[in-house]
Protein backbone atom coordinates (compact mmCIF):
# COMPACT_ATOMS: atom_id res chain seq x y z
CA UNK A 1 0.00 0.00 0.00
CA UNK A 2 2.87 2.25 0.28
CA UNK A 3 3.28 3.31 -3.17
CA UNK A 4 -0.45 4.17 -2.97
CA UNK A 5 -0.24 6.19 -0.11
CA UNK A 6 2.79 8.35 -1.24
CA UNK A 7 1.13 8.72 -5.10
CA UNK A 8 -1.88 10.20 -2.98
CA UNK A 9 -0.47 11.75 -0.10
CA UNK A 10 -2.74 9.72 2.20
CA UNK A 11 0.06 9.29 4.60
CA UNK A 12 3.19 11.64 5.30
CA UNK A 13 5.80 9.54 6.08
CA UNK A 14 8.31 10.94 3.34
CA UNK A 15 9.27 13.51 1.64
CA UNK A 16 7.67 12.32 -1.61
CA UNK A 17 4.48 12.33 0.80
CA UNK A 18 2.31 14.97 -0.79
CA UNK A 19 2.94 14.15 -4.38
CA UNK A 20 -0.65 15.57 -4.88
CA UNK A 21 -0.74 17.18 -1.74
CA UNK A 22 -2.68 19.69 -0.41
CA UNK A 23 -3.92 20.76 -3.64
CA UNK A 24 -5.39 17.87 -3.80
CA UNK A 25 -6.84 15.28 -6.45
CA UNK A 26 -10.88 16.20 -6.87
CA UNK A 27 -12.26 17.18 -3.73
CA UNK A 28 -10.39 14.66 -1.14
CA UNK A 29 -7.04 12.60 -1.67
CA UNK A 30 -8.74 9.59 0.24
CA UNK A 31 -12.17 9.69 -1.74
CA UNK A 32 -10.27 9.04 -5.20
CA UNK A 33 -10.70 5.76 -6.54
CA UNK A 34 -8.90 4.36 -9.75
CA UNK A 35 -7.37 1.74 -11.66
CA UNK A 36 -4.27 0.74 -13.73
CA UNK A 37 -5.76 -1.42 -16.34
CA UNK A 38 -3.52 -3.07 -19.01
CA UNK A 39 -4.57 -5.50 -22.00
CA UNK A 40 -2.75 -8.20 -23.76
CA UNK A 41 -4.41 -8.36 -27.75
CA UNK A 42 -3.29 -11.44 -29.86
CA UNK A 43 -4.88 -13.40 -32.81
CA UNK A 44 -5.74 -12.86 -36.22
CA UNK A 45 -9.06 -11.22 -34.84
CA UNK A 46 -7.50 -9.31 -32.01
CA UNK A 47 -9.13 -10.74 -29.29
CA UNK A 48 -8.39 -10.02 -25.83
CA UNK A 49 -5.72 -12.51 -24.27
CA UNK A 50 -5.27 -11.41 -20.75
CA UNK A 51 -6.26 -8.54 -18.85
CA UNK A 52 -4.40 -7.14 -15.44
CA UNK A 53 -5.86 -4.68 -13.27
CA UNK A 54 -4.80 -2.50 -10.19
CA UNK A 55 -6.97 -1.03 -8.08
CA UNK A 56 -6.64 1.90 -5.59
CA UNK A 57 -7.56 -0.30 -2.71
CA UNK A 58 -5.18 -2.65 -3.54
CA UNK A 59 -7.20 -5.32 -5.27
CA UNK A 60 -5.49 -7.71 -8.36
CA UNK A 61 -7.17 -8.24 -11.43
CA UNK A 62 -6.19 -10.61 -13.67
CA UNK A 63 -8.23 -12.64 -16.12
CA UNK A 64 -9.26 -12.54 -19.59
CA UNK A 65 -13.02 -11.50 -18.78
CA UNK A 66 -14.27 -8.43 -20.00
CA UNK A 67 -17.55 -8.51 -18.09
CA UNK A 68 -15.77 -9.52 -14.61
CA UNK A 69 -13.38 -6.58 -15.28
CA UNK A 70 -16.58 -4.21 -15.41
CA UNK A 71 -17.46 -6.14 -12.23
CA UNK A 72 -14.27 -5.23 -10.95
CA UNK A 73 -13.80 -1.58 -12.02
CA UNK A 74 -17.85 -0.85 -10.82
CA UNK A 75 -16.97 2.09 -7.97
CA UNK A 76 -13.77 3.61 -9.97
CA UNK A 77 -13.77 6.84 -11.23
CA UNK A 78 -10.16 7.25 -12.88
CA UNK A 79 -9.40 4.12 -15.30
CA UNK A 80 -5.20 4.82 -15.53
CA UNK A 81 -2.90 2.79 -18.61
CA UNK A 82 -0.35 3.45 -21.22
CA UNK A 83 -1.99 4.14 -24.41
CA UNK A 84 -5.18 3.76 -22.79
CA UNK A 85 -6.92 5.98 -24.67
CA UNK A 86 -6.38 4.63 -28.22
CA UNK A 87 -5.81 0.88 -27.49
CA UNK A 88 -6.89 -0.85 -24.51
CA UNK A 89 -10.38 0.92 -24.15
CA UNK A 90 -11.20 0.47 -27.40
CA UNK A 91 -10.93 -3.34 -26.93
CA UNK A 92 -12.36 -3.79 -23.30
CA UNK A 93 -14.97 -1.34 -23.25
CA UNK A 94 -17.87 0.07 -25.15
CA UNK A 95 -18.07 4.12 -25.66
CA UNK A 96 -21.22 4.56 -23.78
CA UNK A 97 -19.07 2.07 -20.97
CA UNK A 98 -16.16 4.72 -21.10
CA UNK A 99 -18.74 7.33 -20.25
CA UNK A 100 -18.79 6.49 -16.41
CA UNK A 101 -14.76 6.77 -16.49
CA UNK A 102 -12.24 9.70 -16.81
CA UNK A 103 -9.22 7.64 -18.76
CA UNK A 104 -6.04 8.96 -17.71
CA UNK A 105 -3.51 8.39 -20.41
CA UNK A 106 0.31 7.81 -19.39
CA UNK A 107 1.39 7.77 -23.25
CA UNK A 108 0.41 11.15 -23.81
CA UNK A 109 1.85 13.05 -20.54
CA UNK A 110 5.68 11.26 -21.31
CA UNK A 111 6.85 13.28 -23.65
CA UNK A 112 5.38 16.82 -22.20
CA UNK A 113 6.56 15.99 -18.78
CA UNK A 114 10.42 13.99 -19.80
CA UNK A 115 10.99 15.62 -23.16
CA UNK A 116 15.02 16.41 -21.84
CA UNK A 117 17.58 13.55 -22.81
CA UNK A 118 17.88 11.05 -21.12
CA UNK A 119 14.01 10.37 -20.86
CA UNK A 120 12.30 8.87 -18.41
CA UNK A 121 13.27 5.73 -17.42
CA UNK A 122 10.71 3.41 -17.98
CA UNK A 123 9.72 4.23 -21.32
CA UNK A 124 11.01 3.82 -24.85
CA UNK A 125 9.36 5.25 -27.70
CA UNK A 126 5.76 5.10 -27.02
CA UNK A 127 6.55 1.74 -25.11
CA UNK A 128 6.73 0.86 -21.19
CA UNK A 129 10.15 -0.93 -20.59
CA UNK A 130 9.13 -4.20 -18.63
CA UNK A 131 11.91 -6.38 -17.61
CA UNK A 132 9.53 -9.17 -15.83
CA UNK A 133 7.96 -11.68 -18.46
CA UNK A 134 5.06 -10.62 -20.31
CA UNK A 135 2.07 -9.93 -17.69
CA UNK A 136 -0.78 -7.21 -17.74
CA UNK A 137 -0.45 -7.26 -14.35
CA UNK A 138 3.32 -6.11 -13.91
CA UNK A 139 2.52 -3.50 -16.97
CA UNK A 140 -0.14 -1.85 -14.42
CA UNK A 141 3.00 -1.84 -11.67
CA UNK A 142 4.89 -0.07 -14.12
CA UNK A 143 2.17 2.50 -15.09
CA UNK A 144 1.83 3.00 -11.73
CA UNK A 145 5.40 3.81 -11.46
CA UNK A 146 5.18 6.29 -14.66
CA UNK A 147 2.16 7.65 -13.48
CA UNK A 148 3.37 8.21 -10.18
CA UNK A 149 6.82 10.09 -11.79
CA UNK A 150 4.31 12.37 -14.16
CA UNK A 151 2.40 13.66 -11.44
CA UNK A 152 5.25 14.47 -9.45
CA UNK A 153 6.75 16.44 -12.44
CA UNK A 154 3.59 18.47 -13.13
CA UNK A 155 3.32 19.00 -9.64
CA UNK A 156 6.93 20.08 -9.74
CA UNK A 157 6.06 22.97 -12.93
CA UNK A 158 6.20 26.41 -12.58
CA UNK A 159 2.58 27.39 -12.35
CA UNK A 160 2.71 29.20 -15.54
CA UNK A 161 3.68 26.08 -17.30
CA UNK A 162 0.85 24.21 -15.49
CA UNK A 163 -1.75 26.71 -16.92
CA UNK A 164 -0.01 27.45 -20.45
CA UNK A 165 -0.63 23.54 -20.70
CA UNK A 166 -4.12 23.02 -19.19
CA UNK A 167 -5.09 25.99 -21.02
CA UNK A 168 -3.58 24.35 -24.21
CA UNK A 169 -5.08 20.31 -23.36
CA UNK A 170 -8.26 20.59 -21.69
CA UNK A 171 -10.88 18.95 -24.14
CA UNK A 172 -8.56 16.94 -25.48
CA UNK A 173 -9.18 12.99 -24.51
CA UNK A 174 -5.86 11.86 -24.52
CA UNK A 175 -5.11 14.22 -21.88
CA UNK A 176 -8.34 15.77 -19.78
CA UNK A 177 -8.23 12.59 -17.25
CA UNK A 178 -4.72 13.30 -16.17
CA UNK A 179 -6.01 17.00 -15.35
CA UNK A 180 -9.05 16.18 -13.87
CA UNK A 181 -7.37 13.99 -11.46
CA UNK A 182 -4.68 16.59 -10.44
CA UNK A 183 -7.19 18.94 -10.00
CA UNK A 184 -5.31 21.05 -12.96
CA UNK A 185 -6.50 24.82 -12.93
CA UNK A 186 -9.07 25.60 -15.78
CA UNK A 187 -8.29 27.44 -19.55
CA UNK A 188 -7.36 30.30 -18.95
CA UNK A 189 -7.95 32.98 -21.62
CA UNK A 190 -4.85 35.19 -21.77
CA UNK A 191 -2.94 31.45 -22.22
CA UNK A 192 -1.38 33.86 -25.69
CA UNK A 193 -0.12 36.06 -23.26
CA UNK A 194 1.28 33.70 -20.93
CA UNK A 195 3.35 32.27 -23.45
CA UNK A 196 4.60 35.48 -24.59
CA UNK A 197 5.50 36.44 -21.33
CA UNK A 198 7.25 33.16 -20.60
CA UNK A 199 8.65 32.19 -23.65
CA UNK A 200 9.09 35.27 -25.63
CA UNK A 201 13.29 35.10 -25.86
CA UNK A 202 12.91 31.73 -27.31
CA UNK A 203 10.00 32.09 -29.72
CA UNK A 204 9.77 34.55 -32.60
CA UNK A 205 7.45 37.34 -31.15
CA UNK A 206 5.88 37.57 -34.95
CA UNK A 207 4.70 34.17 -35.04
CA UNK A 208 0.49 33.88 -35.44
CA UNK A 209 0.69 32.65 -31.81
CA UNK A 210 -3.23 33.29 -31.65
CA UNK A 211 -4.19 30.86 -34.78
CA UNK A 212 -1.78 27.90 -33.27
CA UNK A 213 -3.57 27.78 -30.35
CA UNK A 214 -6.84 28.13 -31.80
CA UNK A 215 -5.67 24.92 -34.65
CA UNK A 216 -2.85 23.65 -33.24
CA UNK A 217 -3.26 22.90 -29.31
CA UNK A 218 -1.77 19.38 -28.89
CA UNK A 219 0.83 20.46 -31.23
CA UNK A 220 2.39 23.44 -29.57
CA UNK A 221 2.30 21.94 -26.04
CA UNK A 222 4.75 19.63 -27.28
CA UNK A 223 6.51 22.24 -29.06
CA UNK A 224 7.00 23.93 -26.12
CA UNK A 225 8.02 21.30 -24.10
CA UNK A 226 11.23 20.41 -26.64
CA UNK A 227 11.78 24.41 -26.56
CA UNK A 228 12.16 23.88 -23.04
CA UNK A 229 14.81 21.49 -23.17
CA UNK A 230 18.53 22.97 -23.02
CA UNK A 231 20.13 19.74 -25.08
CA UNK A 232 19.02 20.48 -28.80
CA UNK A 233 19.77 16.73 -28.98
CA UNK A 234 16.71 16.15 -27.11
CA UNK A 235 13.85 15.24 -29.63
CA UNK A 236 10.33 14.90 -29.76
CA UNK A 237 9.45 11.01 -30.38
CA UNK A 238 8.57 9.70 -33.30
CA UNK A 239 5.34 8.49 -32.68
CA UNK A 240 4.40 11.93 -31.05
CA UNK A 241 5.34 13.50 -34.85
CA UNK A 242 3.62 10.32 -36.42
CA UNK A 243 0.44 11.56 -34.38
CA UNK A 244 0.54 14.74 -34.46
CA UNK A 245 2.34 15.88 -37.60
CA UNK A 246 1.81 19.29 -37.25
CA UNK A 247 4.17 19.87 -34.33
CA UNK A 248 7.45 20.19 -37.00
CA UNK A 249 5.11 23.03 -38.94
CA UNK A 250 4.39 24.75 -35.06
CA UNK A 251 8.20 24.45 -34.67
CA UNK A 252 9.13 25.72 -37.94
CA UNK A 253 6.67 28.81 -37.37
CA UNK A 254 7.78 29.23 -33.60
CA UNK A 255 11.19 29.05 -34.39
CA UNK A 256 12.68 28.68 -37.67
CA UNK A 257 10.99 30.99 -39.86
CA UNK A 258 12.65 34.31 -39.86
CA UNK A 259 10.35 36.96 -39.69
CA UNK A 260 10.66 40.21 -41.94
CA UNK A 261 10.49 42.44 -38.80
CA UNK A 262 13.30 40.91 -37.35
CA UNK A 263 12.62 40.92 -33.77
CA UNK A 264 14.90 40.13 -30.85
CA UNK A 265 15.04 35.86 -31.51
CA UNK A 266 15.06 36.08 -35.21
CA UNK A 267 17.95 38.83 -34.74
CA UNK A 268 19.97 36.56 -32.21
CA UNK A 269 19.08 32.83 -33.66
CA UNK A 270 18.24 32.70 -37.36
CA UNK A 271 20.97 35.35 -38.29
CA UNK A 272 23.59 33.60 -40.88
CA UNK A 273 26.59 35.95 -39.98
CA UNK A 274 25.74 34.99 -36.16
CA UNK A 275 25.06 31.46 -36.97
CA UNK A 276 28.59 31.40 -38.78
CA UNK A 277 30.55 33.00 -36.11
CA UNK A 278 29.03 30.69 -33.78
CA UNK A 279 29.43 27.18 -34.84
CA UNK A 280 32.30 27.70 -37.07
CA UNK A 281 34.42 30.66 -35.57
CA UNK A 282 34.15 32.68 -38.78
CA UNK A 283 33.52 36.18 -39.04
CA UNK A 284 32.62 36.46 -42.80
CA UNK A 285 31.40 33.99 -45.92
CA UNK A 286 33.64 33.70 -48.56
CA UNK A 287 33.28 35.35 -51.85
CA UNK A 288 33.82 33.68 -55.01
CA UNK A 289 35.55 36.15 -57.51
CA UNK A 290 33.70 39.34 -55.37
CA UNK A 291 30.26 37.40 -55.51
CA UNK A 292 28.74 36.24 -52.48
CA UNK A 293 27.86 32.75 -53.13
CA UNK A 294 28.05 30.86 -49.73
CA UNK A 295 25.61 33.58 -47.68
CA UNK A 296 23.33 33.42 -50.91
CA UNK A 297 22.84 29.91 -50.66
CA UNK A 298 23.02 29.59 -46.55
CA UNK A 299 20.19 32.55 -46.64
CA UNK A 300 18.01 31.39 -48.81
CA UNK A 301 17.90 27.90 -46.91
CA UNK A 302 17.50 29.48 -43.76
CA UNK A 303 14.34 31.29 -45.57
CA UNK A 304 13.39 27.55 -45.96
CA UNK A 305 13.39 27.93 -49.59
CA UNK A 306 14.21 24.96 -52.32
CA UNK A 307 17.42 25.85 -54.21
CA UNK A 308 20.03 24.95 -56.74
CA UNK A 309 23.52 25.96 -56.10
CA UNK A 310 25.86 26.19 -58.96
CA UNK A 311 29.31 25.84 -56.63
CA UNK A 312 32.69 26.13 -58.77
CA UNK A 313 35.03 23.71 -56.88
CA UNK A 314 36.94 25.64 -54.26
CA UNK A 315 34.02 27.62 -53.58
CA UNK A 316 33.14 26.94 -49.93
CA UNK A 317 29.83 24.40 -50.89
CA UNK A 318 29.67 22.08 -47.76
CA UNK A 319 29.87 24.92 -45.24
CA UNK A 320 26.52 26.24 -47.25
CA UNK A 321 24.31 23.34 -46.18
CA UNK A 322 25.91 22.72 -43.00
CA UNK A 323 25.53 25.96 -41.54
CA UNK A 324 21.75 25.87 -41.68
CA UNK A 325 21.57 22.12 -41.20
CA UNK A 326 23.75 22.90 -37.67
CA UNK A 327 21.00 26.38 -36.77
CA UNK A 328 18.19 24.34 -37.82
CA UNK A 329 19.12 21.80 -35.71
CA UNK A 330 19.87 24.26 -32.38
CA UNK A 331 16.53 26.07 -33.61
CA UNK A 332 14.13 22.96 -33.99
CA UNK A 333 15.84 20.23 -33.42
CA UNK A 334 16.21 18.80 -36.92
CA UNK A 335 17.81 16.64 -39.20
CA UNK A 336 18.99 17.59 -42.71
CA UNK A 337 19.97 14.64 -44.89
CA UNK A 338 22.69 15.23 -47.39
CA UNK A 339 22.53 12.48 -49.87
CA UNK A 340 26.22 12.33 -51.88
CA UNK A 341 27.55 9.58 -54.24
CA UNK A 342 30.78 9.54 -52.45
CA UNK A 343 31.83 8.01 -49.37
CA UNK A 344 35.23 8.85 -49.17
CA UNK A 345 34.02 12.66 -49.02
CA UNK A 346 30.90 12.03 -46.95
CA UNK A 347 33.52 10.70 -44.32
CA UNK A 348 36.26 13.53 -44.78
CA UNK A 349 33.22 16.06 -44.04
CA UNK A 350 32.19 14.27 -41.13
CA UNK A 351 35.49 14.37 -39.90
CA UNK A 352 36.55 18.07 -40.85
CA UNK A 353 33.49 18.39 -38.26
CA UNK A 354 34.57 16.52 -35.59
CA UNK A 355 38.00 18.13 -35.74
CA UNK A 356 36.47 21.64 -35.26
CA UNK A 357 34.16 20.60 -32.03
CA UNK A 358 30.62 19.53 -34.28
CA UNK A 359 29.75 16.26 -33.52
CA UNK A 360 26.26 16.45 -34.56
CA UNK A 361 27.21 15.21 -38.57
CA UNK A 362 26.53 11.09 -38.58
CA UNK A 363 27.67 8.88 -41.81
CA UNK A 364 25.93 6.06 -42.78
CA UNK A 365 26.49 4.13 -45.55
CA UNK A 366 28.24 0.96 -47.39
CA UNK A 367 31.68 0.67 -45.72
CA UNK A 368 30.17 0.75 -42.60
CA UNK A 369 30.53 -2.86 -40.95
CA UNK A 370 27.60 -4.36 -39.15
CA UNK A 371 27.83 -2.37 -35.85
CA UNK A 372 29.26 1.10 -36.47
CA UNK A 373 26.11 1.11 -38.89
CA UNK A 374 23.85 -0.14 -36.06
CA UNK A 375 26.10 2.89 -33.86
CA UNK A 376 25.01 5.37 -36.87
CA UNK A 377 21.85 4.73 -36.65
CA UNK A 378 21.29 4.79 -32.86
CA UNK A 379 22.71 8.06 -33.03
CA UNK A 380 20.13 9.33 -35.55
CA UNK A 381 17.38 7.83 -34.14
CA UNK A 382 18.32 9.49 -30.58
CA UNK A 383 18.75 12.64 -31.62
CA UNK A 384 22.43 13.18 -31.81
CA UNK A 385 22.91 13.60 -35.69
CA UNK A 386 21.73 17.17 -37.07
CA UNK A 387 23.23 16.37 -40.26
CA UNK A 388 22.96 12.75 -41.83
CA UNK A 389 25.16 12.14 -44.75
CA UNK A 390 23.79 9.02 -46.69
CA UNK A 391 24.52 7.32 -49.91
CA UNK A 392 21.53 7.10 -52.10
CA UNK A 393 20.98 3.78 -52.60
CA UNK A 394 20.55 3.36 -48.67
CA UNK A 395 17.18 5.29 -48.65
CA UNK A 396 16.06 2.16 -49.69
CA UNK A 397 16.70 0.00 -47.09
CA UNK A 398 13.57 -0.13 -44.29
CA UNK A 399 15.47 0.86 -41.72
CA UNK A 400 16.49 4.05 -43.19
CA UNK A 401 12.72 4.30 -43.98
CA UNK A 402 11.50 3.80 -40.67
CA UNK A 403 14.69 5.82 -38.70
CA UNK A 404 14.23 9.02 -41.11
CA UNK A 405 10.59 8.71 -39.89
CA UNK A 406 11.10 8.74 -36.61
CA UNK A 407 13.07 12.29 -36.69
CA UNK A 408 11.85 15.72 -37.97
CA UNK A 409 13.79 16.22 -41.24
CA UNK A 410 14.28 20.25 -42.38
CA UNK A 411 15.79 19.52 -45.46
CA UNK A 412 17.18 17.21 -48.20
CA UNK A 413 20.73 18.24 -49.68
CA UNK A 414 21.78 16.62 -53.24
CA UNK A 415 25.21 16.80 -53.16
CA UNK A 416 26.61 15.98 -56.94
CA UNK A 417 23.64 17.21 -58.36
CA UNK A 418 24.31 16.47 -61.84
CA UNK A 419 23.93 12.58 -60.97
CA UNK A 420 19.99 13.15 -60.32
CA UNK A 421 19.61 14.66 -64.07
CA UNK A 422 20.75 12.86 -67.54
CA UNK A 423 22.37 16.31 -68.35
CA UNK A 424 25.58 14.93 -66.52
CA UNK A 425 27.87 12.03 -67.45
CA UNK A 426 27.59 10.64 -64.14
CA UNK A 427 23.88 9.65 -64.11
CA UNK A 428 23.11 7.23 -61.24
CA UNK A 429 19.84 5.31 -61.32
CA UNK A 430 19.34 5.52 -57.77
CA UNK A 431 19.13 9.39 -57.76
CA UNK A 432 16.23 9.01 -59.45
CA UNK A 433 14.58 7.40 -56.31
CA UNK A 434 15.01 10.61 -53.96
CA UNK A 435 12.23 11.99 -55.43
CA UNK A 436 9.99 9.50 -54.56
CA UNK A 437 11.20 9.07 -51.45
CA UNK A 438 11.23 12.70 -50.48
CA UNK A 439 7.72 12.57 -51.52
CA UNK A 440 6.70 9.25 -49.47
CA UNK A 441 7.97 10.91 -46.41
CA UNK A 442 6.17 13.97 -46.67
CA UNK A 443 2.89 11.74 -47.25
CA UNK A 444 3.77 9.65 -43.68
CA UNK A 445 3.99 12.93 -41.65
CA UNK A 446 0.42 14.17 -43.29
CA UNK A 447 2.30 17.22 -44.12
CA UNK A 448 1.07 20.04 -46.62
CA UNK A 449 4.77 22.12 -45.97
CA UNK A 450 6.92 20.45 -48.55
CA UNK A 451 10.15 19.11 -47.06
CA UNK A 452 12.98 21.99 -48.68
CA UNK A 453 15.85 20.43 -50.71
CA UNK A 454 19.01 21.64 -51.98
CA UNK A 455 20.82 20.62 -54.91
CA UNK A 456 24.66 21.47 -55.09
CA UNK A 457 26.60 21.08 -58.02
CA UNK A 458 29.31 22.23 -60.06
CA UNK A 459 28.30 21.91 -63.48
CA UNK A 460 24.35 22.62 -64.89
CA UNK A 461 23.20 23.28 -68.45
CA UNK A 462 21.36 26.38 -68.04
CA UNK A 463 17.77 24.39 -69.62
CA UNK A 464 18.17 22.41 -66.83
CA UNK A 465 18.08 25.39 -64.09
CA UNK A 466 15.36 27.22 -66.17
CA UNK A 467 12.68 24.16 -66.00
CA UNK A 468 13.06 24.14 -62.22
CA UNK A 469 10.96 26.40 -59.55
CA UNK A 470 13.94 26.88 -57.12
CA UNK A 471 15.95 29.46 -56.18
CA UNK A 472 19.16 29.46 -57.60
CA UNK A 473 22.32 30.65 -56.08
CA UNK A 474 24.74 30.72 -59.03
CA UNK A 475 28.07 32.64 -60.22
CA UNK A 476 27.38 35.53 -62.92
CA UNK A 477 28.19 34.45 -66.49
ZN1 LIG B 1 10.96 36.93 -35.44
Amino acid sequence: MAIWNRLWGTKHNNNKANIVGNEGVGTSNTSLRYAFVDTEIGGKNHQVRDIGALRSDGAIFHQASKAELLNFLRDVDFICGHNIVHHDAKYLFTHDEQQQWHLVDTLYLSPLLFPERPYHKLVKDDKLIVEELNNPVNDCEKTKDLLHDEIAHWKALPSHKRLVFASLLWGQREFEGFLRMVNAEPKQAHVSQLIVEHYGEKICSNAPLADIIAQYPCELAYALALIDTTDHRSVTPGWVLCTYPKVEYVMKLLRNTPCKQGCRYCKAQLDAIKGLETHFGFSAFRTYEGEPLQQQAVEAAMKGQSLLAIFPTGGGKSLTFQLPALMAGAAVHGLTVVISPLQSLMKDQVDNLAERGITDAVSINGLLDPIERSVAIERVQNGDASLLYISPEMLRSKTIERVLCMRHVVRFVIDEAHCLSSWGQEFRVDYLYIGKFVNWLQKQRLNQQPIAISCFTATAKQKVCKTSAITFVTPSI
